[in-house]
């Protein structure tokens, strides 16, 4: 356990992967360095639970999306951790109803993506206003609900008539797609190993703006000379902490031009040997009416007995408010849509679910940019006081916005800027 200074240089409020990647930054450079976190945990957004299923399920990010240029890559390979190239292994299969599709509707349903996508890239960069993500897509045909359910509630855990196109666009996640085997907070968990955390430090006041930071809580009172705030929008907004002075309305402004989207995430163990037919790292979607949610499943990865089901958007925020049990029935009546009800059978008691729109140091997934707002994030992470307070998290990244890569590279980002600001 590394001693935690009283008075360090760099301040750092949250160790999600941003506040990790701050505070690595501002060690790698020899400076000293405190990371205040609220929970009694680390990682965020990223954790992997091992109890529940007695195998590695995570509840927030899977994978490292973007693997080209995603800069925990590297640091994975650098401790040993093993990355598995999910496009590769990977075995998608969709239906209508409980019936695989044909190959003709198949080919349907890819053509109708395509066209989709060329849309979306076509209209994001055609000059003009932003616009919805679904007016954008414009999507048509059996397929259409299906693609913006996708492109919406799923990918931006909010529907697409409320998404920024241009954002979308902006950020719009390719290079492949990489999954580590012992989990994605399990690495997250990894690369914080060192670090000087002091967890259950909740920073409830932080006055700002002149040459010390000084901030307040339960833990008592922490000065340092600079400090990186990687919290949530949604926790920004909600001024969950009370900056002092307050912070420029530009800047409130952009933290509520990008809310936190909603997704339920539920996983259940398999009983024995059944799988459903499927090979393992299935992904499995079914054809849906307008209005009906869309559920992305991924069964047997690794081979393991698990199938995991996840919702997003407004629907995700309703199953939540109905509890795990509400998750639950929602989940069951699907896989039986999907393999018929005998396959209820298999599924062990006491799935595990996700609660991150109840979680007080989340209250949701991850940011989306209201119609209109594409510009947000670039306001949202101009550095205050000369770099002296610099806010950092997934919601600040330009190009990898929403991800676990994001947040890491906004964190060291702004950690640079605070060390610079230090040595103006
Ligand atoms: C269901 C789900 C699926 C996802 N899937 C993926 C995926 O597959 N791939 C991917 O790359 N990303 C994914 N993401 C997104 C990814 O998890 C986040 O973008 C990323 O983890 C955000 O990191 P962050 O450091 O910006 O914020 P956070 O991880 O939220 O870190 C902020 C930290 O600040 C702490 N905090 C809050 N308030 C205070 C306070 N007052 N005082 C002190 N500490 C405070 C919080 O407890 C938290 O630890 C997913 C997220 C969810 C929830």
């Amino acid at each position: 356990m590394p001693s935690l200074p009283d008075s360090p240089d760099l301040l750092v409020i949250g160790a999600g992967a941003a506040g990790i990647a701050a505070a690595r930054t501002a060690m790698e450079a020899g400076r000293s360095v405190l990371v205040l976190e609220a929970r009694d945990r680390i990682g965020g957004r990223a954790v992997t639970d091992t109890a529940r299923l007695g195998l590695p399920y995570d509840l927030g990010a899977t994978w490292l999306h973007q693997a080209a240029t995603n800069p925990l890559v590297p640091l994975a390979a650098g401790i040993g951790v093993t990355l598995h190239d999910s496009d590769a292994l990977r075995r998608e299969r969709s239906q209508i109803g409980a019936r695989p599709v044909t190959p003709v509707e198949d080919a349907a349903y890819s053509a109708a993506w395509a066209a989709a996508e060329a849309r979306i890239a076509a209209a994001a960069t055609d000059g003009g206003p932003d616009r919805s993500l679904a007016a954008g897509m414009a999507a048509e045909g059996p397929w259409a609900a299906t693609i913006e359910g996708w492109q919406g509630d799923i990918i931006s855990a909010a529907p697409a008539g409320r998404v920024s196109l241009q954002d979308f666009h902006s950020n719009a996640l390719d290079g492949g797609n990489r999954l580590p085997e012992g989990g994605f907070g399990a690495l997250v968990a990894r690369l914080a190993e060192g670090l000087p955390i002091r967890l259950g430090a909740p920073v409830t006041r932080l006055a700002w703006g002149g040459r010390e930071a000084v901030a307040e809580g339960p833990f008592g009172t922490i000065r340092a000379r600079a400090v990186v705030v990687t919290i949530p929008t949604s926790l920004l907004e909600a001024a969950a902490i009370r900056f002092d002075p307050p912070l420029p309305a530009a800047t409130l402004q952009a933290a509520h031009d990008l809310p936190l989207g909603q997704v339920v995430k539920l996983g259940f163990r398999v009983e024995g040997e059944e799988r459903f037919g499927l090979p393992p790292f299935s992904s499995v979607d079914r054809q849906v009416a307008p209005g009906e949610p869309l559920v992305a499943m991924s069964l047997f990865p690794f081979g393991r007995p698990v199938i995991s089901c996840h919702v997003g958007g407004d629907a995700a925020q309703a199953l939540e408010a109905g509890g795990d049990s509400a998750v639950e029935a929602f989940m069951r009546a699907e896989i039986a849509t999907r393999f018929g009800a005998e396959a209820l059978r298999v599924l062990r008691a006491g799935p595990i679910v996700s609660e991150w729109g109840r979680d007080r140091w989340s209250r949701g997934v991850y940011s989306y940019a209201r119609t209109g707002c594409a510009g947000a994030r670039a306001i949202l992470a101009e550095p205050l006081a000369g770099g002296r307070l610099c806010l950092a998290g997934e919601a600040t990244d330009v190009g990898m916005a929403g991800t676990v890569g994001g947040a890491w590279r906004s964190g060291a980002g702004a950690m640079r800027s605070a060390m610079a600001a230090l040595a103006g």
